[in-house]
């Protein structure tokens, strides 16, 4: 297949999907009715939906698509996702190995004052989805309490509920704090975040373990310095937390935005999401114009296994706008290393 048709076909897959999925919160496809080398563009769900529970979906096939590093996995309930091949492909390998410590909670040391103003994170996009830990009501919020601080948000639960991974990413560490978080996991994500799931009655998952949104990790409890089942819920940036309900509606298990706009002020556990919408407002059109001053310009580094149709992809645009951008014909040869414009 030349390269042309497999971008229309991509292009076209992307706007049958656009359409399919204002129906519906799970990607639903009939493999028969593409042809065998379809490429196939992956709707977010920001709903929590059980599409990614896989515990509960058997594999029925794996289709591979154009890049070595990416497999389209079928369900028996009619789903699918991308799945990476670990092995070959991760995004920004700096993210797991740099500050990758496996035997402590705390496996960075950089101090608030080194973290930038203000950055955007692409929290979800065609690879990287999103499920929320468990979806219920918050009894304790993150901010000032009692004699100390509270690092997280705590959810309602009974003991035994599943927990769920909540973006792709890999165990970083696991423990069991008798003073304090109980049996906790640590996972780091591939959007750099890391998030701390605490006082779980059992752990599924070890350090190392690569998991995907949605993938049961362990199950609620009240192990540790806690009174009563809930779920202890972390979000932190190289250590340092902030109030994981800015990113999710844990009554409806939504994600509130896509992309993220994490500013060091945040960082204050006097700094608590609001629904105050004067303030939001106000707030969102700073937002606007910093997330606009980020992403005016942005390049990608070309690493092995990288074609021009797969940069487009990951960074929202085209084949045709890279080319131009950079003075490339859609057929020349991507050195590894090469500096790409890709906005
Ligand atoms: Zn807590």
């Amino acid at each position: 297949m030349n390269f042309k048709k497999t971008l229309m076909l991509c292009l076209m897959l992307m706007v049958a999907g656009t359409v399919s999925a204002q129906n519906t919160t799970t990607s639903k496809i009939n493999k028969d009715s593409l042809p065998s080398d379809a490429i196939i563009v992956k709707r977010v769900p920001l709903e929590s939906g059980q599409a990614f529970d896989v515990k509960d979906v058997l594999v029925v096939d794996t289709i591979p698509s154009t890049s070595e590093g990416l497999s389209i996995v079928l369900y028996n309930d009619n789903t699918w996702r991308y799945v990476r091949n670990r092995d070959i492909d991760v995004l920004d390998e700096t993210i797991y190995t740099q500050n990758w410590d496996t035997s402590k909670i705390h496996a960075y040391n950089v101090e608030l004052k080194d973290l930038p103003m203000s950055m955007v994170i692409d929290l979800v996009d065609t690879l990287k989805s999103y499920h929320c830990p468990i979806k219920g009501r918050v009894t304790s919020k993150y901010g000032p309490r009692r004699r100390g601080i509270h690092q997280g948000t705590d959810i309602d639960l009974e003991t035994g509920d599943p927990i769920y991974a909540t973006f792709d990413g890999r165990v970083r560490h696991t423990t069991y704090v008798a003073r304090g978080y109980g049996n906790l996991i640590i996972i780091r994500h591939d959007n750099g975040l890391e998030t701390f799931y605490a006082h779980l009655s059992e752990v599924n998952v070890k350090p190392g373990d690569w998991v995907t949104a949605g993938q049961v990790i362990g199950k609620g409890g009240n192990t540790g310095r806690s009174t009563g089942s809930h779920l202890h819920y972390e979000i932190r940036y190289k250590g340092h937390s902030f109030d994981p309900e800015r990113l999710i509606d844990f009554t409806t298990g939504t994600l509130r935005r896509e992309t993220f706009l994490l500013k060091r002020t945040y960082y204050s556990p006097y700094s608590r999401f609001t629904q105050d919408f004067d303030e939001e407002i106000q707030s969102d059109e700073e937002d606007k114009k910093i997330a606009a001053e980020a992403a005016a310009i942005k390049y990608h580094i070309v690493k092995s296994g990288d074609t021009l149709g797969r940069i487009a992809i990951n960074n929202h645009t085209t084949v045709t706008k890279l080319c131009q951008l950079n003075g490339l014909k859609k057929t020349s040869t991507l050195r590894i290393g090469q500096r790409i414009r890709v906005r």
